[in-house]
């Protein structure tokens, strides 16, 4: 089995090197993944919940599979129709990174888009439970790799049953049809917890994965890295403004009225389009004003008010209301001299 593979790899030093921090999130993840359990990641859009599980897939060893197949079949023992009605097979190697297959969970995903369809011309021409009367579906390209189902909460629950016979019995039913299931994958799926839109998944379901709860960045320096070494380049970023503008996007995310709070990529967001607004306007250097000129458009969107302040306030006014605030902070701060 595939996760077999991953014992020699996870006790390395650092093998989740693609995020910083998070150490009790890598730590359950590894003895999740040693032990060939399904996980789910909980967490808001933008804590890296896709990083890290790209980061599982880049450690995968490199393998052998059928030239061109999509299944990527192993060439001595291929589990597609296709290969297996072809009497020689090319190989080729590829990476651990190129077995990483993302569905996204949709109230519109069928049974058959996951697991696959029987074609009824085929059916009656070669049989109903001939191998060339099936469609392979999503779920088989994860093949020998991982299967990252991303936002599995809002899949309609027809869908999460299904799912659950594949993960467990390894098995699936499509109609009246029984496909056994060769793929081997790593299962990986996400959740965000304040999504509200969605179904919620029956404890049956739950039941079979062990969750794992994913924050924001555990501290204003962790995430200042995090910015560095992710956020494009233009200008020069002086450092006390940027930790101004990180310190206020961390505020953001403590406040009791906000539903919907801002991510990484929203810092992200600040240091590149201050970095714009000061190249645009000859400077060399990110200013107070810039950051200023940029907050709202970077920031208002990716927050969502509770509706207890939503009548009383557009989220624009929200940001501009607390960044003044910050900057009056920030302003006494410096003229008592202290450092920003
Ligand atoms: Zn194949």
């Amino acid at each position: 089995m595939l996760y077999q593979q991953l014992k020699t790899i996870l006790i390395g030093k650092e093998p989740f090197g693609d995020i910083l921090g998070q150490e009790e999130v890598k730590s359950s993840l590894k003895s999740a993944l040693l032990m060939g359990r399904h996980v789910i990641i909980v967490g808001m859009p933008g804590v890296g919940k896709t990083t890290l599980a790209k980061n599982v897939a880049k450690l995968l060893p490199e393998i052998e599979v059928v030239k061109g197949c999509p299944y990527h079949c192993d060439p001595k023992d291929p589990i597609c129709p296709q290969c297996r009605s072809r009497k020689s097979l090319s190989a080729e190697k590829i990476r651990g990174e190129q077995r990483f297959v993302r569905i996204q969970g949709s109230p519109d995903l069928t049974v058959e888009d996951l697991i696959g369809d029987i074609d009824p011309v085929k059916a009656i021409q070669y049989g109903a439970l001939s191998l060339e009367a099936f469609t392979p579906g999503k779920i088989f390209k994860a093949n020998r790799g991982i299967l990252f189902f991303d936002e599995i909460n809002r899949c309609p629950e027809k869908l999460q049953n299904a799912m659950l016979q594949v993960l467990e019995e390894r098995k699936a039913t499509i109609g009246s049809y029984s496909v056994d299931l060769t793929a081997d994958f790593i299962f990986i799926g996400t959740m965000n917890p304040e999504d509200t839109s969605t179904e919620k998944l029956s404890d049956v379901f739950l039941d079979r994965f062990d969750l794992i709860h994913m924050s924001y960045p555990e501290t204003a320096d962790l995430e200042k890295q995090i910015v560095l070494s992710k956020g494009k380049k233009m200008t020069a970023f002086p450092d006390a403004l940027l930790t101004m503008a990180i310190h206020f996007v961390r505020l953001l995310r403590e406040s009791d009225k906000l539903s919907k709070k801002p991510g990484v990529r929203g810092t992200i967001g600040l240091y590149e389009r201050s970095q714009s607004h000061a190249y645009l306007n000859q400077r060399k250097n990110v200013t107070f004003e810039d950051l200023k000129a940029v907050v709202v458009s970077v920031l208002a969107h990716r927050i969502a008010l509770k509706p207890s302040v939503k009548f009383l306030q557009k989220p624009e006014e929200f940001i501009e209301e607390q960044f003044k605030q910050i900057s009056e902070m920030y302003e006494e701060q410096a003229d008592r001299g202290e450092s920003l």
